[in-house]
């Protein structure tokens, strides 16, 4: 197939011009006051290869002419799997020393969505969300009801102490010493998961997944599942998956805002991504980043944080690994 593809397809309203030449995938597992010396090699060893296996898997999706869907779902999957990271396994601890997950998955040729907020005990939050998207007429559940809803479509259930690391209970500890308010801390460390594709046949779509706020209380519930903030996807812009202090993400509406200046303002997504993160936050006070793809495999990993733990594979088939701020810097230096 040369140029152009296909434009009309039955199962979508919005299509992009692609080919399997354009395929795109980009990761995250959080942003935020991450210095080099802070963490031990073995963790830092850890994180990287999570990602890059993140990414790997998901091109792997791609690259047999799986959606983006289904690519996004498998490298959320593989980070909410590992428990360096705050979502699934792993995740934050609330204030009672429990946990509360959300998730949201979003497609950008229908946008159709789906989302699942404060649920316990899913393995992983963001099959659950997708179900929501694919078995429901909602687009997003709480709490117990979205636990009995992943029950009855037979999700894998594990008990609260499968999630629970040793470094959250001393996070938690730490802060609850300190008597820190949830929001403090959040400003020094973020590492929700989220991922972005481009298949060939030019679908986006985005996923985010997280345990939110470590010492969360009143069910608070953060950007991540809310379509818009912390999640979205339009064929006719692009997908975005974000990580930060999620109040601000929402207020914000930084998710969509990226996609609309694309669409109605003819940003491109370098513009519209950056003016978000470093402009409109930072103004606002909001730390944290996004990962973006546009259309034709742009990618976007703009972050106003010291670093962000991301990962990406574009159309040349390159992968980066990045954590730090100036990894991005010594990309742009040996152009
Ligand atoms: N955005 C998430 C929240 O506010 C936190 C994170 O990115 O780690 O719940």
């Amino acid at each position: 197939m040369t140029g152009a593809a296909l434009i009309i397809l039955s199962t979508g309203f919005f299509m992009n011009q692609s080919n399997a030449e354009t395929l795109a995938i980009a990761v995250h597992g959080g942003a935020g006051t991450i210095e080099r010396g802070q963490m031990t090699e073995e963790r830092e060893a850890a994180i990287r290869e999570a990602l890059a296996d993140a990414v790997r898997q998901g091109r792997k999706v791609l690259e047999a002419g799986g959606s983006s869907m289904d690519a996004v779902t498998r490298a959320v999957i593989r980070l909410e799997e590992a428990p360096e990271f705050n979502a699934g396994r792993g995740s934050v601890l609330t204030n009672e020393g429990t946990v509360e997950m959300d998730a949201s998955i979003m497609d950008g040729s229908n946008l159709q969505a789906g989302a699942v907020a404060a649920i316990k005990g899913v393995r992983n939050p963001v099959k659950a969300a997708r179900l929501v998207l694919e078995e429901s007429p909602h687009v997003m559940l709480v709490g117990e009801g979205a636990g009995t809803f992943s029950r009855d479509h037979d999700l894998e259930f594990m008990d609260e102490e499968w999630f629970i690391t040793d470094f959250r209970r001393q996070q938690l500890e730490s802060i609850q010493a300190e008597d820190q308010a949830a929001t403090q801390l959040s400003e020094n460390w973020f590492s929700t998961v989220g991922a972005v594709a481009l298949d060939a046949d030019g679908n986006l779509a985005a996923a985010t997944s997280t345990g939110g706020m470590s010492n969360k209380r009143w069910g608070r519930v953060g950007d991540s599942p809310i379509v818009g903030a912390g999640t979205y996807a339009d064929n006719r812009s692009c997908a975005v998956s974000a990580t930060g202090h999620g109040e601000f993400f929402i207020r914000h509406v930084v998710a969509y805002d990226i996609c609309a200046r694309m669409r109605h303002a003819g940003q491109s997504l370098d513009e519209a991504s950056d003016e978000l993160i470093n402009q409109v936050l930072v103004e606002a006070g909001g730390t944290g980043g996004v990962i973006a793809v546009d259309g034709q495999g742009n990618i976007a990993q703009p972050f106003n944080t010291a670093g962000m733990y991301r990962a990406a594979m574009g159309a040349d088939g390159k992968l980066t690994v990045e954590i730090y701020r100036d990894e991005s810097d010594e990309d742009e230096n040996s152009d």
